[in-house]
């Protein structure tokens, strides 16, 4: 079979070429790939930033965004040939740590846990992948190629989480929240917070097109520009950018014991002492809480099922801006400007 295979900490190694078929070792129900999404870790791990072969190998399957269609259930699983599934992406470290322990094993605390298509473990964008039937998540299949949302869509799940655990320190009746960045994540959480009926605006650079229509289309509010220049206080800030000067403009304008919750990873950028001391003073001065929010584990998979599934399609499938075919997956990591998520698209639907 096909599939678009990388040597990690490599530039220039990434290439569509024939492998084996899957090892049945990753799984007793084997699947039919019909669409792997592409995100800025796949793009770090080609550009040979990021990602680890799995143990014994060279190469490294990319590809973790998935969507599959079940061809044998296998012997043990509820499954049947023909679902919808899409593949939980992180593995309990082997020790394992408590949290990994109790299925937690995105609050992994050793670091030794697996990522498929990331860390050790071969990823989704072959044209058959095999996983265990208690990591293979049915989707909704009116959904269709949408279930392919379904990854980006439990980062928020976990991240909407984390804010309200934390939200029951005090009493707290969250009304406002702002989201910084109108990516993949940053429509994704405005969706979800929209279905928990809060009153949400988005914060991104474009000035016009699609992503500030389908801030609107969700009944929320547009704005371009800076955190400070939407004169807004909200109760919780969804950062999706991973950029510093957003980071701290949103800790300064979070409203009072407010929470930032950070999602996006950015990288460089100095901040002086001076500035680091007010930004701090501002979260004490007002009891806020910064927390970051990275992966999901199970419970958030289900949960991000059940807000795909009531989300509008129409608004969904356009979040999908660019469908690319697996020989032409240099196409679809490059970024281009009116890109939200690119998809490589395997099989029909
Ligand atoms: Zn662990």
């Amino acid at each position: 079979m096909k599939a678009i295979t990388v040597e990690p900490k490599k530039a220039g190694t990434a290439r569509y070429e024939d492998v084996p078929e899957p090892d049945v070792h990753e799984g007793s129900v084997l699947v039919e790939a019909v669409a792997v999404g592409v995100c800025g870790t796949d793009v770090e791990i080609v550009e040979g930033k990021y990602g680890w072969a799995p143990p014994g190998k060279e190469r490294l399957v990319l590809g973790h965004e998935s969507l599959g269609r079940v061809i044998d259930p296998g012997p043990s699983s509820s499954l049947k040939k023909g679902d919808l599934v899409v593949g939980i992406v992180r593995r309990p470290d082997p020790v394992p740590c408590p949290n990994c322990a109790v299925g937690e094993w995105d609050m992994c605390r050793n670091g030794q846990y697996t990522e498929r298509g990331i860390k050790e473990i071969q990823g989704f964008m072959s044209e058959r992948w095999r996983i265990e039937p208690e990591y293979a998540i049915k989707v909704d299949p009116s959904l269709g190629i949408l279930g392919v949302l379904l990854e980006p869509a439990t980062v928020i799940t976990k991240a909407l989480e984390q804010v309200a655990f934390i939200g029951r320190r005090l009493f707290w009746e969250p009304r406002t929240v702002l989201v910084t960045g109108a990516g993949p994540i940053g429509l994704l959480a405005a969706l979800a917070a929209k279905l928990h009926g809060l009153d949400v605006h988005v914060l991104d650079r474009a000035e016009s097109g699609t992503k500030p229509d389908l801030v609107r289309a969700l009944g929320a509010t547009y704005h371009a520009g800076s955190v400070r220049g939407t004169g807004l206080e909200p109760d919780a800030i969804i950062e999706c950018t991973g950029v510093g000067q957003v980071i701290s403009d949103s800790i300064q304008a979070i409203g009072s014991c407010g929470i930032v919750c950070l999602t996006g990873v950015g990288h460089g950028g100095a901040v002086t002492q001076a500035a680091c001391a007010d930004i701090a003073a501002a979260a004490v001065l007002k009891n806020n809480v910064v927390v970051g929010s990275v992966n999901a584990n199970k419970r958030h998979w289900y949960k991000a099922g059940n807000i795909l599934a009531r989300a509008d399609r129409k608004w969904l499938s356009r979040l999908i801006t660019r469908r690319e075919k697996p020989e032409n997956f240099k196409q679809a990591l490059e970024r281009k400007s009116d890109d939200i998520k690119v998809v490589i698209q395997f099989a029909e639907i």
